[in-house]
């Protein structure tokens, strides 16, 4: 058997037809930037939220930067996020010209270790971004009060966790803005890259929206500091057709979590710990142990599409040799880069695949 990431066919549905219908109209008719297509996207995916405004951008890596510029923050300014993320988490609060500084993860969420916040603090200071990672969804609440306590933003990296609720709240609606990636490893994925940044801060929005198009506010009158990231028309269309089915296919991705967290119970390997007022969407499946490696060839070879996200942690890629971080400044981010892999989870997994994938780890353990 083989058992695939990602079924892209499955996500269009049998009426797919009439969507490239419509895409056809908007090849011939010319409408490619910031068409009504973008707006219905953006005013959807405010309504699935529950916030006012999101702006749509190239990527979620422009959306994080943009969020930032817009929010003042850049040269001089540090932004605390976690060593255990993304690459582009790190990359966009350089883009903005700010300097990275890192708290470790925690052990048992694979989340970032809020209480290490405060250590990580200096009078320059202007933001935090917790990274909803795999899909969990950041215990906001306790962040939200050490954020106020200094006085600095949080801007939430919801790039793997669109959906995700904590007591029926999304995740990226906790902070001052939430940014999100549609790139097509996502769980609402776009035909290509694309992002957004959501806020209920109109001032916000206004500023995403100037910044996003070379900080024009009318035509010819540029009067911020921008950059040209905007949503495109084509893939706002994509992203509509997909929107209504997404938290069904949250529920089918949690389905498939928990029947592997059962079929694995008994073996010496763990997982991202649960907490009973959360949604977690499970873009990653995440399974930890320290013959990681080993069990990787084992399933790969077995032909399922197992994979380690992300090797690396931030302060060892040499992208950031320039931070000055060091190797054993982050152990918990270490270890986990060593001992995480990834099962195959889509919201379409049938139960006959996830019992193959547990079997194959299963036998690997000698169970
Ligand atoms: C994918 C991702 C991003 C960046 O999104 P792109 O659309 O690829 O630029 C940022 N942060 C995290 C945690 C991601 O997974």
């Amino acid at each position: 058997m083989k058992v695939k990431r990602y079924n892209y066919r499955q996500q269009f549905g049998p009426q797919v037809d009439l969507l490239l219908a419509e895409l056809k109209d908007m090849l011939l008719d010319g409408r490619y930037i910031l068409t009504p297509e973008v707006d219905d996207f953006e005013k959807a995916y405010g309504r699935f939220l529950g916030l006012r405004y999101v702006r749509g951008t190239n990527t979620g890596t422009d959306a994080i930067a943009i969020a930032l510029m817009a929010l003042g923050i850049g040269r001089g300014d540090e932004v605390v996020t976690q060593a255990n993320t993304f690459n582009a988490t790190v990359t966009a609060i350089r883009m903005a010209g700010a300097s990275p500084v890192l708290v470790d993860a925690d052990p048992r969420t694979f989340l970032m270790d809020s209480s290490q916040i405060d250590s990580a603090v200096t009078s320059r200071t202007r933001a935090i971004i917790p990274v909803h990672l795999f899909g969990k969804p950041t215990p906001m609440v306790p962040l939200l009060a050490t954020a106020k306590r200094h006085g600095i933003h949080v801007v939430e990296d919801a790039a793997q966790a669109h959906g995700a609720r904590i007591d029926g709240r999304r995740a990226g609606t906790f902070g001052i803005a939430g940014c999100f990636s549609f790139h097509p490893s996502k769980n609402l994925a776009a035909a290509g890259d694309a992002g957004a940044v959501a806020t209920d801060d109109l001032q916000l929005a206004q500023k995403v929206d100037m910044i996003r198009s070379l900080g024009q506010q009318s035509q010819n009158e540029h009067v911020v500091a921008g950059m040209n990231s905007r949503l495109d028309a084509f893939q706002a269309r994509v992203l509509s057709w997909k929107l209504p089915r997404l938290d069904e296919w949250s529920s089918q991705r949690r389905a498939v979590a928990s029947w592997y967290r059962q079929r694995l119970a008994d073996l010496p390997v763990s997982f991202q710990e649960e907490h009973p007022t959360e949604e977690h969407v499970y873009h990653l499946f995440q399974l930890r142990t320290p013959r990681r490696d080993a069990l990787q060839r084992h399933l790969v070879q077995a032909g399922v599409d197992a994979v380690v996200r992300y090797p690396m942690p931030i302060h060892l890629q040499k992208s950031f040799a320039d931070c000055g971080w060091k190797a054993g400044e982050f152990p918990v981010a270490e270890q986990l880069a060593q001992e995480l892999l990834c099962l195959p989870v889509r919201p379409d997994l049938s139960a006959a695949e996830v019992d193959y994938v547990a079997n194959c780890v299963r036998s690997f353990f000698g169970a």
